[in-house]
C-alpha cells in the first residue's frame, strides 16, 4: 500500500464498499458482494483475502497489504475513493465483526472533511460463527455472544472478565482468534475461566476453515477439548447448560442448543 494509483476517472464521485466474502468461497458470499468486486476499479484488502476474492480483471487494481496497519488500508482506500475510484475492501465473514468495517469508519469520523464526499456502504457477510454452527447442528439456535479471544486491541483482563460474566450468564460462546504464536497461554486460561461455570461434558465444537477446501469440523467437550488442533483459522463453539448432542445410525453427530429455556 505504498502509492494512491487507480484506473478510475477521477472526476466522478468515489465509492468505497466493504464487502464480506464470507466464510471462505463464492458459494457462502452474497451475489451484493460477488456483484461489488465485479464493479470495482480497485480492490484493496489483506493478501490472504484478496486471493479468497478473486480472479479479477486486468482493468482492476489491486492493492495487497499485510494484516496489520488496518488504519492505514482504511485511510488509503478512502484517498482512492476520494480520487473517484470504485473501491472494494475486502474482509472475511462479515465485515463487521473484528473485521475492517469499523477501521474505515473510525477513520471517516477521525477526519470527516477530509472524505467527505465519499460513499461509503457495508455488504453484509455470513461470520465464522454462523458458518461453523452450520457445519455442527444448530449450537446457535439460543441466545449466544461472540468473544475474541486477542488481547492486541483490548487488555486480556477485559477478555477473561467477559469470558466470565458470559460463561455465568450461560450464553453459548463463540470464540475467534483463539490463539497465535504471539499469544500461546492465553487460550489455556480461556477455558479455564469457562471451566468454572460450565460441566466437562458440554458440547464444544472446533471448526477450522470453515467454507474452504480444507475445512474442519470436531465435535469435542470441554473437558476433553485438544487445543493442539486450534489456530488463527478455527473457530471454538463452546455449549451453554441446554446445548445437547446426539449421534445417528451413520455415525454423524449433530449438536442443538434448544429455542426454549428452563
Ligand atoms: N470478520 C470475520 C472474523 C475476523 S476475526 C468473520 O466475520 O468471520 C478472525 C477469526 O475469525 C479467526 O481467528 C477465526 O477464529 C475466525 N474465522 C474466520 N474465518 C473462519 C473460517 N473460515 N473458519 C473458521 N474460523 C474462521
Amino acid at each position: 500500500l505504498s502509492r494512491v494509483t487507480t484506473t478510475a476517472d477521477a472526476t466522478a464521485p468515489g465509492t468505497l464498499t466493504v464487502v464480506g466474502l464470507g466464510p471462505g468461497g463464492p458459494d457462502l458470499r452474497v451475489p451484493a458482494a460477488t456483484r461489488c468486486l465485479g464493479a470495482a476499479t480497485d480492490i484493496v484488502g489483506y493478501a490472504f483475502y484478496v486471493e479468497q476474492a478473486g480472479p479479477f480483471r486486468d482493468d482492476q487494481t489491486v492493492h495487497r497489504s499485510d494484516n496489520r496497519h488496518e488504519a492505514e488500508r482504511a485511510q488509503f482506500a478512502l484517498d482512492l475513493a476520494a480520487q473517484g475510484a470504485h473501491v472494494a475492501v475486502v474482509s472475511s465473514g462479515d465485515p463487521g465483526v473484528f473485521a475492517m468495517a469499523t477501521a474505515v469508519l473510525e477513520e471517516l469520523h477521525r477526519a470527516l472533511d477530509r472524505w467527505a464526499h465519499v460513499d461509503v456502504r457495508i455488504i453484509p457477510g455470513v461470520t465464522a460463527a454462523t458458518a461453523a454452527a452450520a457445519l455442527v447442528g444448530a449450537p446457535l439456535g439460543h441466545d449466544f455472544c461472540v468473544i475474541s479471544l486477542s488481547d492486541v486491541l483490548k487488555p486480556w483482563a477485559t477478555v477473561v472478565n467477559r469470558l466470565d460474566a458470559a460463561s455465568g450468564a450461560d450464553f453459548v460462546l463463540a470464540l475467534y482468534n483463539p490463539i497465535s504464536s504471539h499469544r500461546p497461554w492465553q487460550l489455556g486460561e480461556a477455558l479455564a475461566t469457562i471451566g468454572r461455570h460450565r460441566r466437562p461434558d458440554t458440547p464444544v465444537a472446533l471448526v477450522r476453515d470453515a467454507g474452504r477446501p480444507d475445512e474442519v469440523a470436531r465435535i469435542t467437550t470441554l473437558g476433553a477439548i485438544d487445543v493442539s488442533i486450534v489456530d488463527m483459522r478455527t473457530v471454538i463453539l463452546v455449549g451453554s447448560s441446554t446445548t445437547a448432542a446426539f449421534t445417528m445410525a451413520t455415525g454423524r453427530t449433530w449438536l442443538y442448543t434448544p429455542r426454549h429455556y428452563p
